[in-house]
């Protein structure tokens, strides 16, 4: 049976100084959290979670460790039960948001995400990408809900570097290209679905919503200052991005972009960034050489990737190609949904034409 769908996080609310109304905002989701702080910033969120939070909601705050690994889900899971906590809120970045999920998931309570940057579409979704201890992925965990409530409190992500909110909308970029490259091979998403009417006009909204306002959103968010043009393009990032891959199918664009992560050169950039060199290279493959041009201008001016030293690939081997090529196109991942058959050969001659 062809049953198309879309799937959503239960709540999503953005906001500056949102934080301040978390516990008024929660209320009908519990009464009794377990915090899972980012490391990175656990002592500049900690009072503002408290705060936020108020006499309505008892919080207990635990600081990640910085992976989202097996062994800090297990801690996390722990530290929940030991509390007898009704509900899990995550506050940090994605490794932070992920291990949130699944600790929720473990737990069965609810799970309420705030992101604390904009640098890619994973806080809305029900997946948790799991990570070994030495830092390679370990695999994908599919979670049965997405977040009851995604709060996005835009006056903590302005402060963030502007690099991050470019590298989300590297990956929202990837969002239009791939459903619509999955509708026309006519697969489902990863979840079994075919992307319903609203997932492709998401993505196409998100593709439109960062071509207008990407480059004036990183201009605010260098000075910090929350602008419409910056509400939209994280909106776009994290919502609509979000709504758009999960319902719309990932495709060959994430493929390259496992393809590269095969290579030490780039451990060092963003998902989004080496997302966005994904884009570029399949539409060279797919022969749009005319949107090429107008993908690769918008990456400009939103300070994204163009070529492989930019995410770190200097020295251009075949030998690097070629594995990049054969993890890009694995039999039976993500490659499959785009709507020609790709070859390794194929992903090695459009990333060298990147230059
Ligand atoms: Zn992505």
């Amino acid at each position: 049976m062809r049953v198309t769908g879309a799937r959503f996080p239960g709540r999503y609310i953005q906001a500056p100084e949102l934080l301040s109304r978390l516990g008024s905002e929660v209320c009908s989701l519990g009464s009794h959290a377990l915090c899972l702080l980012d490391g990175t910033l656990a002592s500049r969120l900690e009072p503002l979670v408290y705060k936020g939070a108020g006499s309505s909601l008892k919080v207990v705050c635990r600081t990640h460790g910085g992976e989202c690994s097996e062994t800090e889900i297990a801690a996390s899971v722990k530290a929940g039960r030991d509390e007898g906590v009704d509900l899990v809120i995550g506050v940090g970045g994605g490794k932070t948001l992920d291990t949130s999920k699944a600790t929720a998931h473990e737990l069965g309570v609810p799970v309420v995400i705030v992101p604390t940057i904009a640098a890619s579409d994973a806080p809305c979704s029900a997946l948790a990408v799991i990570y070994n201890e030495d830092g390679s992925v370990a695999y994908d965990r599919f979670l049965s809900r997405n977040p009851e409530l995604v709060l996005v409190d835009t006056q903590i992500v302005a402060q963030a570097p502007a690099r991050f909110l470019a590298a989300g909308i590297g990956d929202a970029l990837a969002t239009w290209y791939e459903a619509q490259s999955s509708l026309r091979a006519d697969v489902p998403n990863c979840w079994g679905t075919h992307g319903a009417i609203v997932a492709h006009e998401i993505a196409r909204l998100c593709r439109d919503v960062i071509f207008e306002h990407g480059a004036a959103a990183l201009t605010d968010c260098d000075s910090n200052t929350v602008t419409p043009a910056l509400e939209a393009v994280i909106e776009a990032n994290i919502l609509l991005s979000g709504a758009g891959f999960e319902s719309g199918g990932v495709a060959g664009a994430h493929a390259i972009h496992h393809g590269l992560c095969e290579l030490e050169d780039v451990h060092h950039h963003l998902h989004g960034e080496k997302v966005a060199i994904g884009v570029l290279a399949m539409l060279l493959i797919l022969g749009e050489d005319d949107e090429f041009e107008h993908v690769r201008d918008f990456c400009k001016s939103v300070r994204l990737p163009v070529r492989l030293a930019d995410v770190g690939i200097v020295e251009v081997t075949d030998e690097k190609l070629d594995r990049v090529g054969r993890r890009a196109c694995k039999p039976g991942d993500i490659m499959k949904n785009e709507p020609i058959e790709v070859t390794p050969g194929m992903v090695a001659d459009a990333l060298k034409r990147l230059g």
